[in-house]
């Protein structure tokens, strides 16, 4: 369909190109003056002929024989009762045909459809103009003000994922059970907290935990950064939000994920300079949109931040973020356990020790362990291993720590 549309305006463009050679062509039609058809009247015989009587002329189309060779002709005599009277007997002498037709005929049509014409090219012109941009992406403008928010229906992740945090997990375990089924709590009269604020440094698995708690429900996972409500037009950060939370009410129970709050959720009148109203009517109306959740709409939101120091007091009272899960670097038995959970799907020789690694990486968050484990992977490809040996981890811890080793150096 797209590609027959394509070539619509080749289609259009040729169509008329092809119409007016068809007119300019047909037969060999003379167009004779009045003098010149007063010559002629008397000596040819006409075969068809067709008159159109207007106010004031009449057009005068058909083909007569002179010479025994057919001729086309056309001609516009004045009207007269006189001519009209002649050309009747003229053009039927000898077994000549001749048709009368009515100028009004079809000009209805005609005044219509002209009419019409210009309004469906004009339509036609914008349709194209419309459906290239939106082909091309490049549509952002019209767009503007709905929400960025990715949305993942069947979450894989589980709880056996996230490896360490145990305390954390219990944390949201209730969660789960409020998402399950939401009417054992309302029913109970039971409040559940609408937002749950994950405090840690990057890479401690804070999506990570969020994204589990969405499979563990199975409930849809709805995932925006801070940074995506403020973006290219001022003014849009607010509508986004209502958008999402619109959105997402549709899909309740569900998750709706904020990563990087700090990004609108600064102090509100802190920082010198302009650029904040745009923030803080994003932050005001996130919080108009929370409040306004009654207890049973069956969304929970998850916020993670690195920087719980600068947000503000307001997103954190009762009733918003009021649950604050701190989620830290793993100590040495977190890592061990986040090494065994990457270590799955990895080949590994026998002289690997996960516990010698976990050992020899005090402060490395989940995602450097993660990291260590694909870099290792990666060399032993590399040296064309058949499987990844306890030196090539070694080496991934000191490349993820330092960056690669200088051999060359003296
Ligand atoms: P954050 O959101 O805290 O910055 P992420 O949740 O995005 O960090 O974690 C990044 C990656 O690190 C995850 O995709 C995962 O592979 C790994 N990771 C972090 N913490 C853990 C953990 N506790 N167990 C397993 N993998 C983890």
């Amino acid at each position: 369909m797209k590609k027959w549309l394509n070539y619509l305006p080749t289609i259009f463009i040729l169509s008329i190109v092809l119409s007016l050679v068809f007119y300019s062509s047909q037969g060999s039609t003379v167009q004779m003056n009045y003098t010149q058809f007063e010559k002629i009247v008397d000596e040819v015989d006409f075969k068809k002929s067709s008159m159109t009587i207007s106010s004031t002329v009449i057009q005068l189309e058909g083909t007569y024989e002179q010479n025994s060779k057919t001729v086309g002709y056309k001609v516009i005599v004045p009207r007269t009762e006189k001519n009209i009277e002649k050309l009747e007997k003229d053009l039927q002498r000898n077994g000549g045909k001749l048709t009368v037709e009515d100028p009004n005929q079809g000009s209805v049509w005609i005044s219509i459809l002209s009419q019409i014409i210009p309004f469906l090219i004009i339509a036609v012109f914008f349709y194209f103009m419309f459906s290239k941009m939106g082909g091309g992406g490049n549509n952002k403008a019209f767009e503007f003000a709905k929400s960025k928010a990715r949305v993942e229906s069947n979450v894989k992740v589980r709880f056996k994922d996230v490896a360490g945090c145990e305390e954390e997990k219990e944390e949201v375990k209730e969660i789960i059970d409020y998402l399950r089924s939401p009417k054992k709590f309302t029913d109970m009269g039971a409040h559940i907290p609408k937002g749950i604020l994950m405090v840690g440094p990057p890479g401690t698995g804070k999506t990570l935990l969020a994204k589990a708690v969405a499979g563990e429900a199975n409930v849809p996972f709805f995932s925006i950064s801070g940074s995506d409500f403020v973006e290219m037009f001022v003014g849009t950060g607010a509508s986004r939000v209502r958008d999402m939370f619109k959105t997402a009410q549709k899909s309740a129970p569900c998750i709706i994920f904020i990563d990087e709050i700090d990004a609108v959720g600064r102090q509100r009148g802190a920082g010198m300079g302009g650029g904040n109203d745009e923030r803080e009517q994003t932050l005001n109306q996130l919080l108009v949109e929370m409040d306004g959740m009654t207890d049973n709409a069956g969304i929970v939101v998850i916020a993670a931040t690195n920087r719980p120091d600068v947000l503000d007091p307001a997103l954190l009272r009762s009733g918003r973020f009021d649950r604050r899960v701190t989620v830290s670097l793993p100590d040495i038995k977190g890592r061990e356990a986040i090494l065994q959970v990457h270590a799955r799907n990895k080949k590994l020789a026998s002289d690997v020790s996960l516990a010698n690694l976990a050992k020899r990486t005090p402060g490395f968050s989940g995602a450097d362990l993660a990291n260590v484990l694909n870099e290792g992977a990666i060399l032993a490809v590399r040296k064309n291993e058949s499987k990844v040996t306890m030196t090539d981890l070694d080496e991934a811890i000191d490349r993820v720590m330092m960056g690669p080793a200088k051999k060359s150096k003296a």
